[in-house]
């Protein structure tokens, strides 16, 4: 989500090297204190779990031929996720592909180093890939501010998948579904998980929120809102048994793992995704009103 501008997020501190040691530094912003807060892991169903932190999601999905983890929260998030992969049961060398949401710090910004302890592939958006690349986000980022400083750590030589793209490790396999709005790079991921004979669609959806620095203004481009509203139908028309959001309260999912029981998976609700997309249409429509009023 990340309201950077609004923040007022402190320099990310680099050293000219750009060593490790520098790079991974926490990360400063008004609510990463609390975003950041460690939470156990979780199963969700199947082979899926939640290796995240309290606010930011994290999940890997395992095989036998290795695993696939999705996004990495903020830098001070990589040795919690680690350490939520390995309370599991699993190994952090057997993450093979590490794939992100959209490149923005509180969801890209443990990947460098999640990335150098496992070896993993990196792969996103073509868009995401180039901001992963650069480290910094640019000009048509909505929360793009002049004073912009690079906010994640470098990822180097990020793998990109089109839309609808599927992507493998052993018999595991992601589809990339492109949802550009809250960035231009924007994915959103499905796969089928299984246990016994009941295979259902979970959705990794990508932020939906039309947040932005102060002056940026969605309907100066209407070629963009069309481009949201149709990400936003597109999540809502997903197969979707369980929706986990890039911040697990988009989709409840705290709540639900406190109402989870034995017999019960309360993950599981083929609403989920239609849900969020309806929220997130009603907070743009309501966005693109407050940008007509005019300036205080
Ligand atoms: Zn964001």
């Amino acid at each position: 989500m990340a309201m950077a501008g609004k923040l007022g997020i402190a320099a990310f501190a680099l050293t000219l090297a750009g060593s490790a040691l520098a790079a991974d530094q926490e990360f400063h912003c008004t609510h990463c204190k609390e975003w950041n807060v460690p939470h156990k892991p979780f199963k969700i169903y199947g082979n899926t779990y939640y290796v995240g932190t309290a606010e930011l999601s994290a999940l890997l999905v395992t095989s036998p031929e290795g695993h696939i983890l999705l996004d990495g929260a903020l830098p001070q998030s990589a040795p919690l996720i680690e350490a939520n992969i390995r309370k599991l049961g699993f190994r952090v060398e057997d993450v093979k592909l590490i794939l992100n949401s959209h490149a923005h710090f509180d969801h890209a910004g443990g990947i460098a180093r999640l990335q150098r302890d496992s070896g993993a592939t990196v792969v996103a958006s073509a868009h995401g890939a180039s901001v992963l690349e650069d480290g910094v986000i640019g000009k048509d980022d909505p929360q793009y501010t002049p004073a912009e400083e690079p906010r994640i750590e470098k990822v180097a030589s990020v793998r990109t998948v089109a839309d609808n793209e599927v992507v493998r490790v052993g018999d595991l396999a992601l589809t990339a579904h492109m949802t550009p709005g809250h960035t231009l790079g924007a994915t959103t991921w499905s796969w089928t998980a299984c246990e016994q004979k009941r295979c259902l669609d979970i959705v990794y959806v990508d932020s939906l929120n039309a947040a932005s620095a102060d002056s940026f203004r969605y309907s100066d481009s209407p070629a963009r809102v069309v481009q949201f509203k149709a990400s936003i139908a597109k999540v809502g028309a997903l197969q979707c048994d369980i929706a986990v959001a890039v911040h697990p309260d988009f989709t409840h999912l705290m709540e639900n793992l406190a109402r989870k029981t034995a017999r019960h998976n309360t993950f599981i609700d083929k609403n989920g995704c239609r849900d969020y997309a309806d929220d997130a249409r009603k907070r743009l429509d309501a966005r693109l009103k407050s940008e007509k009023l005019p300036a205080r």
